[in-house]
């Protein structure tokens, strides 16, 4: 079996081979890069499994780097950013990235997280593995949930209203998934957290929070008075349809 792939962006030269030398010793296969250029094409080239990125990079920046490849491909990416600063973390969060680390950071904190990226995404293929595959071998597997105007179709990761498809980021897609299975349930955000982000983390309640906000603008007929997906005080969010 290929071993788990791992592409880190760091232009720190010491930091660089600290966290290449701490992930072989876990026996990932690693790749690096050094500014947001070459971690584009590396990244094509190397179809990393998971990829760790700076923010600040020399030319382009980590957000850039993240924002073009979330139209290429799904991989996990977990960002590292200098400073714990509210505002990069919803810049990031737009990007499409999965997570955030703040530096300074524990090596084994950066281990747990890796894993629990590469966890969430194993169990999400073979959930679509073994939901079947059809005689014609195509997998037909992926459950579609309808409300009303709203559908929200696995197989195909899209969510449509009227017909039309909206334009949501993986983890939104990922979210409303999660709200529309538990239907007329009061979720909590933690729970919300380590199901759909697969960690939780520092300031995790904020990224549910900004989440269920996105959605809201695109599936509610008024988000400031929301139908579909209710706050639940002192808990979290209920969907209800
Ligand atoms: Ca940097």
């Amino acid at each position: 079996m290929d071993k788990t792939k791992l592409l880190i962006v760091e232009d720190e030269p010491t930091l660089l081979e600290t966290l290449k030398y701490s992930l072989e010793r876990q026996g990932y296969d690693v790749v690096t890069a050094s500014d947001g250029v070459r971690a584009l094409s590396s990244a094509r080239e190397e179809k990393p499994d998971l990829m760790i990125l700076d923010v600040m990079l020399p030319g382009l920046d980590g957000f850039e780097v993240c924002r073009i490849l979330r139209q290429e491909m799904s991989l996990p990416i977990l960002m590292l950013t200098a400073k714990d600063e509210e505002v990069d973390k919803v810049v990031g969060l737009e990007v499409g990235a999965d997570d955030y680390l703040t530096k300074p950071f524990s090596m084994r904190e950066l281990l747990a997280r890796v894993r629990a990226h590469l966890r969430r995404v194993r169990l999400l293929r073979e959930e679509l593995e073994s939901s079947g595959q059809a005689d014609d071998g195509s997998l037909n597997g992926g459950a579609v949930f309808s409300f009303d105007d709203l559908v929200i179709d696995e197989s195909r990761r899209e969510i449509r209203r009227d017909g039309g498809v909206l334009a949501v980021k993986p983890k939104e897609f990922e979210l409303l998934l999660f709200l529309a299975r538990n239907r007329g349930i009061a979720l909590g955000r933690s729970l919300i957290l380590e199901r759909v982000w697969g960690w939780n983390f520092d300031g995790g309640s904020r990224t549910v929070d900004v989440h269920i906000r996105w959605l809201r603008e695109k599936i509610e007929e008024d988000p400031a008075r929301p139908s579909r997906i209710l706050t639940v005080r002192g808990i979290g969010y209920r969907f209800d349809g």
